[in-house]
């Protein structure tokens, strides 16, 4: 069982590298997350490279009752599947599908 008011702090102090806007593909700069966030300051909120889970290495996921969020199986890790962004000149948002693990300096164990 893991407890993630150790897992986070644990992880915190292994300085894991945060992701950057390449983990979108190829969006224009310019582009905002739905948040109003640049696309560089949403992708920093991930962890960099991260497939399996970064707390506990599980590869399953199961949605959670927010749109687009999932927790790892195994540890109740965060991750963000759905991301929605609205390019420069467009009115519609475009949506990338994306497993992307929350960074340890996002969270907070409650
Ligand atoms: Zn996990």
């Amino acid at each position: 069982m893991y407890d993630l008011s150790v897992e986070i702090p644990r992880l915190q102090a292994e300085g894991l590298p945060h992701a950057d806007a390449s983990v979108f593909g190829d969006l224009p700069v310019g582009t905002l997350h739905e948040s109003g966030k640049s696309l560089e300051k949403y992708a920093a909120q991930f962890v960099a490279g991260h497939d399996p889970c970064p707390c506990c290495g599980g590869v399953y996921w199961a949605w959670t009752i927010q749109h687009g969020v999932a927790i790892c199986e195994d540890c109740g890790w965060m991750a963000r599947v759905f991301h929605y962004f609205r390019k420069p000149g467009e009115s519609k948002d475009t949506s990338v599908q994306a497993v992307l693990w929350y960074h340890p300096d996002e969270l907070r164990a409650r």
